[in-house]
């Protein structure tokens, strides 16, 4: 067993899902995010649709994708705030994805760790 609060699952149509329990912000009760790792984003499903499909990730499978569960967790921890630094939702009520070039999360208004970073240069 990992130290994860995560769930690394497996969905016959989405390929192998996330549910993050923190990341199930401003939903209603009958909805739930899940985050497709095959796309590195999120998204909003309907829980009774969906749930009934998932199914626990083998270890096989688990093994083939570790990279990817470890850029989730890295992208996961890496945030300083909880919250987006442009538009101030919070990371846990949007259908974020991951960025492929500074692996932290991207919100949906597009702000991820590449824009902070060049910021940061030009403060410099
Ligand atoms: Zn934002
Ligand atoms: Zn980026």
């Amino acid at each position: 067993m990992s130290g994860d609060s995560f769930q690394v699952q497996f969905h016959p149509r989405l390929g192998i899902v996330i549910y993050d329990p923190v990341a199930q912000m401003g939903l209603a009760r009958e909805q739930m995010r899940l985050f497709k790792l095959g796309a590195m984003s999120a998204s909003t499903f309907v829980r009774s649709i969906v749930s009934k499909d998932i199914v626990a990730c083998e270890d096989q499978t688990m093994a083939e994708h570790a990279d990817e569960v470890d850029a989730y967790r890295t992208a996961r921890s890496r945030r300083r705030k909880p919250y987006c630094e442009q538009c101030r939702r919070h990371f846990g009520s949007v259908d974020f994805t991951v960025c492929g070039e500074c692996h932290a999360i991207r919100c949906t208004c597009g702000t991820c760790g590449c824009a902070s970073s060049s910021r940061r240069r030009k403060a410099a």
